[in-house]
């Protein structure tokens, strides 16, 4: 609807000052928004191309949103930030996400 993608009152992603986490600790805020277990995901860091698993991400819960990092640059990944005007998801960090397929119902 806009291209102004995030609220000034958003993370930027340097102000979180909680020690990182593994990716796994900020599963369930993706999950909430992404079809798809996030944890399956295979995700690729737009600044310095490594692919990790979203597990391997480091993971900021500190700040007003969750934060991942690259492993490698440390560049953000993807964040999102849940606000009373909604939920913010910015990929932005990364260039792909893989997610491999599931098992059907049968
Ligand atoms: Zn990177």
């Amino acid at each position: 609807m806009t291209s102004d993608l995030f609220p000034p009152a958003a993370p930027d992603g340097g102000a979180e000052s909680c020690a990182a986490l593994d990716g796994n600790a900020a599963a369930g805020d993706f999950a909430g928004i992404l079809a798809s277990d996030p944890t399956t995901a295979t995700v690729r860091c737009g600044s310095c191309g490594t692919t990790q698993a979203f597990g391997q991400l480091q993971a900021y819960l500190g700040g007003p949103g969750t934060v991942l990092r690259c492993r490698q640059c440390e560049a953000m990944v993807a964040r999102v930030a849940r606000t009373p005007q909604g939920t913010w998801l910015d990929l932005s960090g990364s260039s792909s996400w893989l997610f491999l397929p599931t098992p059907g119902p049968t």
